[in-house]
Formats: C-alpha cells, structure tokens, sequence
C-alpha cells in the first residue's frame, strides 16, 4: 500500500483487494466505506479455533478445528445434490459438504492424500459427523493463520468472516503509524493509550472492555471530535448580524393582558433572548423547559419584538397539531395589533399556498407558524429575522448546522426543547448553543399528585374516574409497553380500550402508532374537543400539545418505563390551574430500581433533577428519550460509563483549542465524520 499516510485513512474500500461493487454494497450497509471505517469497526468477540480436535471427539453444533486426510471427492452431477469429500484422521471419519460450490476450487484445496485443516461448525447428518461450507480450509503450511483466536466482527449477509478478516487484514496489518494528536503525558496521566497501540490492541485482544485504555482512548477522541465539532459550529454561527431594535412595545402590551403572571424564570429567559436579538451577534440558542413550564408564550413575545424591529418571523412545530395550537394563542394574544400571522402546513390548498408565499416574498406576512413545510427550497422571505422551532430534541447537530444556513446572517435562531438533558451530556450534545433554563413552574400550577397501585385494585380506578368524569375533567389511560413490538403494544392497547369503552361506553377513544396520521388527529381532535373523555393510548402522544381538561393520567406497567420517559408522560396533564394525578399501575413485586424510581417521581416534579437521577438509576442504553435528542451522535461514547471521560475532553478542549495543530484536528473529525459540517476553509 504505496499511500501517503493520512491519506489512506479515507480512501474508498474498494481500494481493497477483493472489494467489488456487490461487496462494497454490503459492506456499506454495515457503514462501512472508507478505510478508516475498517480501522474503526471493532471486533466484539473472537472465535476460538485455537484447538486441533480428534474426529472421536467432536462436540456438535459447536466451531471446531480439525486436521485431517483427503481421502476422496464425490461430485454427483445431479442437481440439488451437494458436492462432498470424505476426510478421516486416525480416530474417525467426517464428511465434508458444500453446495454451490465448483468443482475446480474444491479440487485445488482438497488435495487427494494429503493432510489439510478445517475450521467450521460440526454437524451430526445420517449417523456421521459433517461440516457443511467449512469457514477455513487451508493447507499444513498455512495453519497458523486458522488455528488460532480470531476476532469477531458484526458482519451482515453477503460477508462472512473469513472474507473480511481477508480486508481487514490488508487494512489493520498496513497501518500506517500516526503522531499523536495527544501529547505521551496527557496520555499517560489519564489512563489512555497512545493511538497506534489502541487501534492495535482494538482489532487484536477481546480484553478490550468499553473501559479498557484502548476503549478509553477511541471513547476520549470520539467525544473531542464531537465537542471540536460543535465549537467549530458555534463559531461559525455567532458571526455578526444587523442588532434588531426594538422598545418591547408590543411585548408590554400583551404582558398585560395576559391572565397570568410570567414566572422569574420566564422573565429571565425573555431577558437573555431579547439581549441576544438586539446584540450583533447571531442568537444560537436552546431553550429548555420542563412540559408546562410556559415556553410558548415566551418565545412569541420576543418573536413580537422581532416583528417590532421589522423582520418576519417562523415559528415551527413538530406536529400539525400542535403548530396549529400555537398559531390560534398566537391569533388571540396578536388580536389587537395589525401583526399578520398565517398558518402553513403540507396540507395548506395550493391556492392559498400560492398567496402565503407571494406574501412571504412582498413581506406581507410577518409572522409565520407550521410544521417543517415551512423550511420548502421555495418558501423566500423577504427579510426573515427570528427562526423558533418547538420540541426540537430530534435534532442533531448535522439538522442545527443546516437550520443556521437557511435563515440568511441576520436570522437568529431559538430551539426549544421538554427533554432536559443530563449536565454530563449537556455540552457535548449543545456545546454549540447558549442555554436558557426555565426551572420554576407556573405559581398557580398545583404539583401534579403522583400514585402508585397495584392493578389488582384496578376497581378503585374505575370509581375514581367516574367522579372525574362527572366534573368533565378528561383521563389520559397510558397503555403497558409489553416490547418493542408495535403489534403487541397496538393490541394491549386495543384490549384495554375494549375494556374500558364497556364501563364507559361511547366516552373512549384509541390512539396508537398504528394508525395513519389523519386517524390520530382525529381522534386526537376529538379528545380536544372534548367529545370523548378518555384517551387510551401507547406512548405516540408528543409532548407539547395542551389538553387542558386533561388532569388524570394513568400508566400502565410503569416499571416498564425509565423514570424521565415517565416524568414527560405526567407532564401532559395538569397544565391548567385544576389539579391533576398521574396514577402508576403496576404488577405485582417491585424491583428496588422500581421502588426507587416512584419516589423520585413522588418527590420531584423538576425535569432537570429527574433526568439526572434518571441517568444514575439506568445505563445508557435504557435512555430512550436522550437517545432521540442526539446522544445516537456517539458510537462508542457511553455517558454513565465513561462519565470522566465527558468532563475531561471538555476541559481538554476548552484548554488547548487554540494551542493545537489544526491539521491533526482536522483527521480526528474526518475520522468521526465530523468533516462535512465544518468547512476546513473556516478552521
Ligand atoms: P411548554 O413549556 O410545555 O411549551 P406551554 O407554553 O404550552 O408549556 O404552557 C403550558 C400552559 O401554561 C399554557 O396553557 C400556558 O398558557 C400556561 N402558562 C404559561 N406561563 C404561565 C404562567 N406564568 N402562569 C400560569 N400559566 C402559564
Ligand atoms: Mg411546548
């Protein structure tokens, strides 16, 4: 391999020997297209082939090795008869068997009379042992590259493994020493490995646990590259703007009118956004709120402020439904001003789309509110100042960079998002943003009072609701999460829905993720309308929407969900000034961890605290909710396991950022696929 040395870090697999484009296909599957791709798939096992069985000896089902004679080759040339050639030692026979295989190739690795070695798994067929397509054949001479340990990589069809230990070998075997983009004292002081031997160690010892040094090593890099990543990203976000001017007029106004009073942390937030707005540097901004805690009504405020200075602003939502919510509060609290809202989504008639766009365009529209249909190529503002998007935790930094181009260097940007995030985690996954938090609820919001039952006195539920259905408060019933099957969870939910639609018969609706979107927003509307008071459902429901009858929440099996997953489903009810209950059913014979989690949950309603306990309580893997808000941007970091690892690369860049070879860096973000989201031209 006659390649300068970085270089071949990023070459094409096909660059290979053996890599063909049916190969290069499969391999691509498994994410792997560069040659650095190679270097960074690790094998999670090995097999051992390490031991030469006796034919007498041989264990069934099991991977063996075995050294044995060619004692004769049958090609019957009949079809669908497999080729076969017999093979003895001085213990036993063994027939060894192949289909589709030529007759040429077999021929020329079975040499009639003499000793070879097999690998494989042994069969028990017609009173004899076989191994049907052994993994290795291979000669005498040869045996050391068989009879041995040999690492296991996840593969999928189309590769086994002796073909990619063949491209791998051309890879790990060839690699190219690097200069350590980390000095041999950091290293050393930290409990690392120095790259070159980690990647060796990686690809050769099983010993390598997710906390060994060479784990460690490739963990530390990983998250640097993340964190390089998102300050590289702020830096090129937070450039200079036009300041909006603006004396909170209309802001004022509608405070006022308001038929409550903003919280000390409303007010704080609306602070920080506004100085952001009218200072001349890009706002890149996340807000972050437990559900309820009154994000909307902030982010229209200084969305009014924008307008004020004489922009045009979007507001978006993840969902139509929950857009459209926004748009009607938007619609009242703008009422007495001559701010022209609109509201777009995908199903908006072409007509009146035609009209919103030429308005966009003469900059008729100030304000405009929907789902991502808002973000089409041919949607053009005339002056588009302030982008706020809602419930944003899908995105990851990829999405945040794309959103930052499309606004125009005037446009400042706020995020809003109900799933808090870990401090741990906090800067690797936003480390790009500047965060504003709002902790304290709203003053009248009476703390929702969380239960917990068995289900055998599911009785007593029952007259529980009939008093609340008398006072026309509405139920949300949260249905057992049996697996990830959506089949099963579908028909859990449809079997409780049975149920209870007989003891309140016409007062039930079913929601679940089986259904077609316009299927849920109905039933989802006539929930809102109050037409049905009970809402049996899985988990679809999104965060955000108001239901503001809605103040009696019922889980089922809710050991089955992680404490914050639990925190965000009480969060739907109990956003009006009645008070609510969030009642947890559970089977019978709590876990400790389980026992735990309700007090947590009894004690606290603060989401920031929750999803802290949250991580200390589960391992990471458990974490749904932060595996949607971008965490899946690692492959190997884990946040609980390799929690110092989090903390010391964020003081490490923060340290020697400036101080560091650029070119060196530029290779740690190309090896995470870090590169595209920074231009190299900017660094
Ligand atoms: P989220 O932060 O989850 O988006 P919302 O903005 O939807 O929360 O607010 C939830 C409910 O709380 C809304 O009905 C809103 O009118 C109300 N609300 C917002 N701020 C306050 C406040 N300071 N006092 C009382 N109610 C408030
Ligand atoms: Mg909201």
């Amino acid at each position: 391999m006659n390649l300068l040395k970085k270089e071949f870090f990023f070459q094409d697999v096909n660059k290979l020997k053996g890599v063909g484009i049916q190969l290069s296909k499969y391999l691509k599957k498994k994410r792997i297209e560069k040659i650095k791709d190679i270097i960074l798939n690790f094998p999670y096992s090995e097999t051992n082939r390490s031991n030469l069985s006796k034919l007498n000896n041989l264990e069934i089902g099991k991977i063996q090795t075995i050294k044995v004679l060619v004692k004769k080759l049958y090609f019957p040339r009949i079809r669908n008869l497999p080729n076969k050639i017999l093979c003895q030692d001085e213990t036993g026979n063994i027939d060894i068997v192949y289909f589709n295989s030529r007759e040429g190739y077999l021929r020329k690795i079975f040499p009639l009379n003499e000793w070879v070695i097999i690998s494989g798994k042994v069969n028990f067929f017609r009173n004899k042992y076989q191994i049907s397509n052994p993994d290795y054949v291979t000669s005498l001479q040869n045996q050391d590259y068989v009879v041995k340990n040999i690492p296991k990589y996840s593969l999928t069809k189309g590769i086994n493994e002796k073909k990619y230990r063949y491209i791998c070998d051309q890879v790990t075997k060839n690699l190219p020493k690097i200069e350590d983009w980390l000095s041999e004292d950091f290293i050393k002081k930290n409990n690392l490995l120095n790259w070159n031997i980690a990647i060796k160690e990686l690809h050769n010892s099983i010993n390598s646990n997710n906390n060994s040094p060479s784990y460690r090593r490739i963990v530390f890099d990983e998250i640097c590259a993340n964190l390089l990543t998102l300050s590289k990203n702020r830096k090129r976000i937070k450039k200079n703007k036009t300041n909006k001017e603006f004396l909170e007029s209309i802001s004022n106004k509608i405070v006022n009118t308001l038929d409550f009073k903003l919280t000390n942390d409303q007010k704080r937030v609306l602070k920080e956004i506004n100085f952001d707005l009218s200072s001349n540097k890009r706002m890149f901004r996340i807000l972050q709120g437990d559900v309820g805690s009154g994000k909307t009504i902030v982010s229209l405020l200084t969305i009014s402020n924008v307008v004020e200075s004489g922009y045009q602003c979007a507001l978006m939502g993840p969902t139509e439904i929950l857009a459209l919510q926004h748009y009607k509060l938007a619609k009242r609290i703008f009422k007495d001003t001559n701010i022209n809202i609109v509201f777009l989504t995908g199903k908006t008639e072409s007509k009146e789309k035609k009209k919103i766009l030429k308005d966009l365009e003469t900059g008729k529209i100030d304000i405009i509110i929907g789902t991502h249909s808002l973000f089409q190529k041919k949607i053009k503002f005339k002056n588009l100042g302030y982008i706020v998007i809602d419930e944003q935790h899908k995105f990851g930094v990829n999405q945040r960079s794309d959103l930052a181009k499309k606004g125009g260097p005037d446009c400042d940007l706020l995020l809003m998002s109900a799933t808090p995030i870990p401090r741990t985690m906090m800067m690797s996954l936003y480390g790009d943003m500047d965060l504003s938090k709002i902790i304290e609820k709203p003053a009248l919001r009476k703390k929702i009072i969380t239960i917990s039952k068995p289900e055998k006195k599911i009785k007593e539920i029952w007259t529980f609701l009939k008093k609340n259905i008398a006072k026309k408060n509405q139920i949300f019933w949260v249905c057992p999460l049996i697996d990830e099957s959506k089949f099963l969870d579908f028909s859990s939910a449809k079997k409780k829905f049975n149920e209870i639609n007989k003891i309140f018969p016409n007062s039930v609706g079913l929601l679940h993720g089986g259904l077609e979107k316009e299927e849920k927003n109905k039933v989802l509307k006539e929930f809102l309308k109050k037409k049905i008071s009970i809402l049996v459902s899985t988990t679809v429901i999104e965060v955000g929407i108001d239901f503001p009858d809605a103040n009696v929440i019922i889980i089922e099996n809710a050991n089955k969900f992680g404490l914050a997953q639990l925190h965000q489903l009480r969060g739907r009810v109990g956003r009006g000034d009645k008070q609510a209950t969030c009642i947890l059913l559970f089977k019978d014979g709590l876990s400790k961890n389980a026992i735990k989690r309700i007090k947590i949950l009894k004690s606290s309603d603060d989401g920031f605290f929750i999803a802290d306990e949250d991580l200390k309580l589960r391992g990471f893997g458990d974490l749904t909710g932060y595996q949607q808000s971008g965490m899946k941007n690692f492959r190997f970091a884990d946040p609980i396991i390799h929690k110092d690892l989090f903390e010391l690369a964020e003081k490490f860049i923060l340290d020697t950022q400036e101080k560091v070879n650029q070119e060196k860096y530029m290779f740690l973000l190309k090896l995470f696929d870090k590169a595209e989201i920074i231009n190299i031209n900017e660094i």
